[in-house]
């Protein structure tokens, strides 16, 4: 028997080589700890929200059971939370799973009309959901990017414009090139976001506060999948004050 083409075993030779590599080896255990401590953050915060519209379904179908004979009265209330409550469920989960396919995707970028992208969105926007949108591009702006994930994205901007602002308050959505680099805004004139709270909007669940006290629905994940499909399309997203009030989300292609 030969050893011959057994691989080596690589012993440090120095004090210090032992060192760097204990300080290496500290490193990738912190990495890998913060990571495994998103994980179950994230797995419990998800256990977290789809548990409460569970409880509300079953507890208005209990109702039904127990009193819908008697007084039948209480079934079209509860009839409508529960559809409600299953909508909320259904919207939770389809979010959770665009958010694990951004994890795990990597696009084929290839050439897109942005302007008529953005104007074909936008107009069928104004069409169904809101008169008050307002459309501002330039055309012939062309881009490298992936229309689907475009397309997600900018609805999911004009969703939430849309969401935190009044209707008697006009959205706008502007395309224009701006050194060389398409910029697409998307503004209104609602309630705004503080600073202290810009960077953590585009965090998994975050809310802020006045969004869960004026009872406007949302998981917190939209604007967490918005930045995954942004980077994706090699994009930059940021927010900025409106005039006089609202907000800014401009993202850079
Ligand atoms: P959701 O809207 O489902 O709560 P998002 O991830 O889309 O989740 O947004 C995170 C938070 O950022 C929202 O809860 C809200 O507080 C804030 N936000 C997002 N878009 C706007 C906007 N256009 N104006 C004001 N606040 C916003």
């Amino acid at each position: 028997d030969t050893d011959a083409d057994q691989p080596t075993l690589q012993v440090p030779k120095s004090p210090q080589e032992i060192s760097e590599l204990g300080h290496v080896f500290n490193e990738l255990l912190k990495t890998q700890n913060k990571r495994l401590q998103r994980e179950r953050d994230f797995v419990s915060n998800a256990s977290h929200e789809l548990k409460t519209p569970i409880a509300a379904i079953r507890g208005n179908i209990n109702l039904i059971k127990r009193h819908g004979d008697k007084h039948p009265d209480v079934i079209p209330e509860s009839l409508g939370f529960i559809d409600e409550e299953s909508l909320r469920m259904q919207n939770l989960i389809k979010n959770l799973l665009d958010l694990s396919r951004a994890d795990r995707a990597e696009l084929i970028l290839k050439d897109v009309d942005f302007s008529k992208l953005a104007q074909n969105i936008g107009t069928q926007y104004q069409k169904t959901i809101a008169q008050h949108l307002k459309l501002e591009i330039e055309p012939n702006l062309h881009i490298s990017g992936n229309d689907d994930t475009l397309k997600q994205i900018i609805v999911a901007l004009l969703d939430n414009a849309n969401k935190y602002s009044s209707e008697d308050k006009p959205i706008t959505l502007s395309l224009k090139e701006v050194d060389g680099k398409a910029r697409l805004d998307i503004a209104d004139l609602g309630i705004g976001i503080p600073d202290d709270q810009k960077s953590l909007i585009f965090q998994r669940f975050y809310r802020v506060d006045v969004s869960h006290s004026t009872e406007i629905k949302g998981s917190g994940l939209g604007l967490s999948i918005v930045s995954q499909l942004v980077k994706l399309n090699n994009g930059t997203i940021e927010v900025l004050d409106n005039q006089p009030c609202g907000s800014i989300f401009r993202v850079w292609f």
